[in-house]
């Protein structure tokens, strides 16, 4: 079914490898293995999942829609991945995505744009495009993509589907390909809630191969989702509702979806937050000084593509394959961030901004000592048509409401609450404190 579903939306471009014959003999053996014993393989049996080109399958091509990883093959499974194939999952294919995860629209991938299936010249979102239209679709029953500074839930807002950056850590990163280390985090798109809460409380927990995944024990999701209390204090950022860049109608939705939840016995109070107008900046600076740092590694001798060009110094061969390579988007992050780590600018950007990253983290834990959750837009506009937005600049503002989870660690969701007038979904996003990954699906299920 999928397989079919796959070949007649191949114009959306969601995926770039589909592994039809594999997964085909997978599902076989499962049957197989259920007619012979009775029993699942797992709580995942059967359960078609794809993947972002970023997360690292055994014996499969991983390119992080790069030129640079042309030709490259995994030697080993993420632990992610390694977990849903012991829970009984089918994977059914690689993912397109924003070149090393870099972007908000998907148009930064070697290997073409993503279409959004709800309007088709409209963008998917970023940087997990591919992984969203495959759920939004019906390519697949869920997919993994990965959300640094909300690669899931933006794009998630704009597919209309269900997307979850989980609390920092609480999946291993392992065999997911580095673009910002201590903001990368695994997440996953789904069409419920209880879909995505089966599939976390498989992939999370502590693992021996990644030092900052959380040893702290995994509920389960799924079964105590709809058993908790649910919290009831809620708030939202006053300057998130005024911001200049929010478009008209998704603040009404907003509004709206106070007023419902204010109705529903919450209480939900708007908060200062000053800082607003300095998470994008401290996420950029603070992001491209890791992605510079973690991208030296593609020189061209160790992994992927080599220019070609015999008679060239060691260092000219660096240069040509790092340029011709790597896209534009990826150059412009590899030299600003090479820039705000050199010597002289160095406590001018980095440091400060790593002094804005403490005083989030110190505002989150006064926030939430007096309140459960924060909600906001997951995005200010709704999906954008192809080449609308030029200026970078201008692109970094999508990623407002999304940075500032992935700056203090804590979990956040998008859930599709809305249609806007020009027929495309968006959604609203909420935030819970650390660790409350339970807390946060509960709420969210209740929303619904
Ligand atoms: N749009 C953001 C960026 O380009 C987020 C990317 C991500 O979460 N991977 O950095």
């Amino acid at each position: 079914y999928f397989l079919a579903q796959i070949a007649t939306k191949k114009h959306l471009n969601a995926f770039l490898e589909v592994y039809a014959e594999e997964a085909l003999a997978r599902a076989a053996q499962l049957d197989d293995s259920l007619t012979e014993s009775g029993s699942l393989q797992g709580p995942l049996h059967g359960v078609v999942i794809g993947l972002k080109d970023v997360i690292c399958y055994k014996d499969h091509a991983v390119t992080a829609a790069s030129k640079i990883l042309e030709g490259f093959t995994s030697i080993y499974n993420a632990t992610a991945v390694e977990r849903l194939l012991a829970a009984g999952a089918v994977i059914i294919g690689r993912q397109n995505c924003d070149e090393f995860a870099m972007g908000s629209s998907n148009e930064n991938s070697a290997y073409g744009n993503v279409l959004n299936d709800a309007d088709n010249d409209r963008v998917p979102g970023g940087s997990s495009g591919g992984s969203a239209v495959a759920v939004q679709a019906g390519l697949c029953m869920v997919s993994l993509g990965s959300d640094t500074g909300g690669s899931v839930r933006q794009p998630a807002d704009f597919c209309g589907i269900v997307g979850m950056k989980p609390t920092y850590g609480r999946i291993s990163r392992y065999g997911l390909i580095a673009y910002a280390s201590s903001f990368d985090q695994i997440g996953i798109f789904a069409r419920s809630v209880p879909d995505l809460a089966i599939v976390l409380e498989i992939i999370a927990g502590k693992d021996a191969y990644d030092s900052t995944a959380s040893a702290t024990p995994v509920e389960s999701y799924s079964h105590l989702l709809h058993q908790v209390a649910t919290p009831k204090r809620i708030a939202y950022f006053r300057q998130a509702l005024e911001h200049a860049a929010l478009d008209p109608e998704i603040a009404a939705a907003f509004r709206s979806f106070i007023k419902t939840l204010t109705d529903n016995g919450y209480e939900v109070e708007p908060i200062d937050f000053e800082y607003l107008d300095y998470v994008v900046p401290a996420y950029y600076v603070l992001t491209t000084a890791e992605a510079s740092s973690n991208l030296s590694r593609y020189d061209g001798v160790k992994y992927g593509y080599r220019s070609n060009g015999n008679d060239v110094s060691l260092t000219q061969m660096y240069n040509k394959t790092r340029t011709e390579g790597f896209g534009k988007e990826v150059q412009r992050r590899i030299l600003l961030g090479t820039f705000v780590l050199s010597a002289g600018y160095f406590d001018a950007y980095f440091t400060k901004a790593q002094k804005v990253r403490y005083l989030l983290v110190e505002k989150t834990k006064e926030i939430f000592s007096q309140f459960d959750a924060i909600i906001s837009p997951t995005v200010p506009s709704p999906a954008f048509k192809f080449g609308e937005i030029s200026d970078p600049i201008e692109m970094f503002l999508a990623d407002i409401y999304t940075v500032f989870a992935n700056l203090t660690g804590i979990p956040a969701i998008s859930l599709p609450l809305f249609i806007h007038s020009n027929n495309i979904p968006f959604g609203m996003q909420v935030m819970t404190f650390q660790e409350n990954d339970l807390c946060l699906l509960s709420l969210s299920e209740q929303m619904m």
